[in-house]
């Protein structure tokens, strides 16, 4: 598919399209009651990591998402991963996550993914109030997430992960307050706080659900909240949506933002190699019958990816570089001032970088730039 030179510090996801249940407001590529098919697709996967896979290719971050990974016999998942390892060059230290819903697992199972390299979990937690978990039509209540994450944690793991959703229909600043706190007292490293997006085509895409979802004001009010009170509670931001303790940034989701390569396996999965974006087709049955890694239309124009990605992150935009791909340094600075003035960046000559206000408008920030 290309030729392939000596890399380092590339990224490798798998994609495991398997949902015990389809959630109303989801988009992902996954599918329910197709347990049948998790042998046949198992081996679909190895062959493919296997023939796109090399030696001469050094990963330092394996990512198995979905779906629910964790809906996978462990065994699968470790022959998976074993492929990958066997295929790959892993690095010592690889940070190996592995996404998962509550009560989809046991404690044993968590330890089988433990013994078999996994070292980090991301877990699907997204309100710890009842009736918001109700609305989002997810199978789980919070007495349970708040069981099946400390079975993880009883397991071994250290590096824990959650999701938290913020627009949910019935969400208030007080409840969402709520929910930040009862996470953060529970043994957490991570967490990615989303905002809940209307996907077209999903069961959510509908007049009914939208004239309830939180509107602009509400969500920025909501965002802004967040974002203090998961600082308070010792929650860096070091992107728009993620937060971490010290040291504990996702390896995976940073190799996205800073333009690393990245390898995707499985229908719907993206792979970043040698400055191009591949992707395979949502179709699982096609994927088992020949994994086809397709080409994205168009080439990336490297200064807009950079001002796209780069802007996502606490860490923001060097101007060296914005220059060295073509940036406009009068325009750059033209607009940092202004931005300053207003609260939404902070510039000191050498980098650009927003701030939480900023990040609620950075799509227009963005749009200034390109
Ligand atoms: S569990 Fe996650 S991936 Fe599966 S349908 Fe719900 S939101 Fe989508």
């Amino acid at each position: 598919m290309h030729s392939v030179k000596t890399m380092s510090n590339a990224g490798v996801y798998i994609h495991i399209p398997f949902c015990a249940r389809k959630c109303p407001y989801c988009d992902f590529y996954s599918l329910a009651g197709a347990e049948s098919t998790f042998e046949v697709y198992a081996k679909a996967l190895i062959r493919d990591i296997q023939s796109t896979g090399s030696k001469e290719i050094s990963v330092d971050s394996i990512y198995f998402g979905g779906g629910t990974p964790t809906l996978m016999p462990a065994r699968l998942l470790t022959d998976i991963c074993e492929a990958v390892k066997s295929t790959f060059d892993i690095q010592k230290d690889t940070e190996i996550t592995v996404e998962s819903n509550p009560f989809t697992a046991d404690k044993n199972y968590y330890k089988e993914l433990l013994a078999a390299g996994f070292n980090r979990i991301s877990f699907g937690v997204q309100s710890c109030v009842d009736r918001e978990l109700k609305t989002l039509g997810r199978l789980h209540s919070f007495d349970q997430a708040e069981r099946s994450l400390l079975d993880v944690y009883d397991a071994g793991f250290e590096n824990i992960s959650c999701d938290l959703m913020m627009g949910i229909i019935g969400q208030s600043i007080d409840s969402l307050m709520f929910s930040i706190d009862k996470l953060c007292c529970l043994p957490i490293t991570h967490i990615s706080a989303y905002m809940l997006k209307i996907e077209k085509g999903t069961p959510y895409d509908c007049d009914e659900i939208k004239n309830r979802v939180a509107d602009e004001d509400e969500s920025a009010e909501m965002y802004l909240a967040a974002v203090d009170r998961l600082k308070e509670n010792g929650f860096e931001q070091y992107e728009i949506s993620n937060f971490c303790k010290s040291g504990m940034r996702s390896r995976h989701n940073m190799k996205y933002w800073q333009l690393v390569p990245y390898y995707g396996f499985g229908p719907s999965a993206h792979s970043f190699i040698g400055g191009k974006r591949y992707y395979y087709d949502r179709d699982i049955q096609d994927y088992i019958n020949a994994p086809k890694k397709l080409l994205e239309d168009g080439e990336c124009n490297a200064l807009e990816e950079y001002i796209m990605l780069s802007l996502r992150l606490s860490d923001g935009m060097g101007v060296q570089k914005y220059k060295e791909l073509g940036g406009d340094t009068a325009a750059l600075e033209t607009l940092a001032e202004k931005l300053c003035r207003h609260g939404m960046a902070v510039y000191d000559g050498k980098t650009l970088s927003l701030t939480a206000q900023g990040f609620l408008v950075s799509n227009s920030i963005i749009a200034e730039l390109i």
